[in-house]
């Protein structure tokens, strides 16, 4: 059986962009729309020419690109009352991005028609005829968002329909049902399109924001009711709340419902990436608990979820995380069970009996750590040190005799021994310092920490703490350009603290290089 295909519009780099304390350059913009455009989506809305001048570079700069999958679409209003359309400043803006499809916004609401516009029904419906076949007598093919559908349609769905009609017999390709303030619920777009699509043959769309919560759902409702077109932005950036989320849709009409959609369905497997970069290109951090993509999308913490899906997956996962390039999280905590412990130990290539007494009693000092101001969630190769330590496959390969950082008057400085070995470095901070004093001590005898960099570091003040005075928690995260791990320390004093973090960073990787990958290389 051939799937259903439904026809995706990105939005990112225009309604997206509306977003406040968004602004995209324009090499981000260009890498923006690459990176949809090997996702897969159908179209790129790219700009508003009309009310943005500088839109215009992208739409140049781009042409040095070829597209492997994407069109590329300019936006625009219909043209002003009184204007002839080849006289119109916002058409023409159009002809000048020199593009194949344009996206048309109209009015569909009588209150908009009578009290924005200021004219009347008829001639509203003159303005969006006209205003399409301008663009279509110019070899344009023109999508047509219809402003403020579904509230014009509860207060006259005659005028409302009579919208989607004539600007499909002016040529649209397409009529996207907008609900431009996000008020509608998905009971209301349920009704609403599916009337609209038993009375026309113009290819349907939907255009949804977030106000309510429900532009994600709205989407999927107006598809099951006959929309075959969406569109949204990529982590559902945009004006107010935000538009709906592609990221959430697409994998929810792919692998929920069965339609085809991007070109191709391996592409879900790009849906985290593409999450995380545009994330990154507006200056926001991603949302950990964003459906789908979120770092705790997958992520067990409570022990008999942890050894339930150690079980079968399915008993608390919707899908394969691996479909839309997540994985699995099995958090170590003093919610967790030793299935979570025995998780990691798998991962690093050690098999263990879930029964193992040495298990047990790692896990009742984890827990009471964490009582004591640690949290192993942001650190779990300092929890993992602990079993190692538990079940005998622990060696000592250096010892931390003596530390001192000096830090006042601008001067950072770290006196540090190991084993025997004296060094001293000065940092262009405190625990820059201790770290280049830590590294002189241990490089000689273990020359594969040159390779290990710190690539983030963070200060937590856990709060409230039972029986101790207020501490810190430091947690430091290492990779030595193939794998990433996270240690951390806790005590009263930062620096303290990151000495402690550094420590048990250089250590984990001292116990898997040196010690451990030697065993399981061996079978
Ligand atoms: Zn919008």
């Amino acid at each position: 059986m051939v799937k259903k295909s439904i026809e995706i519009l990105d939005t990112t780099l225009r309604d997206g962009a509306q977003a406040a304390s968004i602004s995209f350059t324009l090499r981000e913009k260009i890498r923006i729309a690459l990176l949809l455009d090997d996702l897969g989506v159908d179209y790129i809305e790219a700009g508003w020419p009309g009310s943005n001048p500088k839109d215009y570079e992208f739409f140049r700069e781009i042409k040095n690109y070829s597209l492997k999958n994407s069109k590329i679409a300019a936006f625009a209003s219909t043209r002003k009352k009184d204007v002839r359309p080849e006289k119109d400043q916002n058409l023409l803006s159009i002809l000048e991005s020199d593009v194949n499809s344009a996206v048309l916004f109209g009015k569909s609401w009588t209150l908009h028609v009578k009290e924005v516009l200021k004219t009347t029904l008829e001639d509203n419906l003159m303005i969006i005829a006209d205003s399409i076949e301008f663009l279509k007598d110019h070899g344009l093919e023109v999508i047509f968002d219809a402003e403020h559908f579904y509230q014009g349609f509860k207060e006259d769905p005659d005028y409302a329909l009579k919208v989607v009609n004539v600007a499909g017999e002016a040529g649209a390709k397409v009529v996207a049902l907008a609900d431009t303030n996000g008020g509608t619920l998905p009971h209301e777009v349920m009704e609403i399109t599916k009337y609209v699509a038993e009375r026309t043959r113009v290819k349907l769309g939907v255009h949804m924001h977030n106000d309510s919560g429900t532009a994600v759902a709205n989407s999927l409702v107006g598809v099951v009711s006959g929309a075959t077109h969406v569109q949204g932005t990529i982590n559902g950036i945009g004006e107010r709340t935000g538009n709906a989320d592609l990221i959430q849709i697409i994998p929810n009409l792919a692998i929920k419902m069965g339609y085809k959609v991007l070109k191709e369905n391996e592409s879900l497997k790009k849906l985290r990436t593409v999450s995380s970069v545009v994330y990154e290109l507006a200056g926001l951090h991603p949302n950990p608990f964003q459906p789908y993509v979120g770092e705790n999308a997958f992520a067990h913490k409570a022990g008999v979820h942890a050894d339930a899906v150690m079980k079968n997956t399915k008993a608390y996962e919707h899908i394969d995380p691996t479909l839309i390039g997540n994985q699995r999280k099995v958090i170590i905590s003093e919610l967790s069970g030793t299935s979570n412990l025995i998780n990691y130990l798998e991962k690093i290539g050690i098999k263990i009996e879930k029964k193992e007494e040495k298990l047990k009693r790692a896990l009742s000092i984890i827990k009471e750590l964490e009582a004591r101001g640690y949290s192993f969630d942001l650190a779990p190769e300092s929890a993992l040190l602990i079993v190692l330590k538990e079940l005998g496959l622990y060696e000592k390969f250096f010892d931390l005799k003596y530390w001192k950082v000096i830090n006042e008057d601008k001067l950072a400085l770290a006196v540090i021994k190991v084993n025997s070995r004296v060094e001293v470095a000065e940092g262009a901070g405190p625990i820059n310092a201790a770290d280049l004093a830590l590294r002189r001590c241990l490089v000689k005898d273990f020359p594969e920490l040159e390779k290990v960099k710190l690539t983030d570091y963070r200060v937590i003040l856990p709060g409230e703490v039972k029986n101790t005075e207020s501490v810190v928690r430091v947690t430091i995260e290492f990779n030595d350009g193939d794998r990433t791990w996270r240690t951390e320390g806790v005590s009263t004093s930062v620096i303290e603290a990151s000495v402690m973090a550094l420590t048990d960073g250089f250590d984990y990787y001292l116990q898997l290089n040196k010690k451990l990958k030697p065993l399981f290389l061996k079978d």
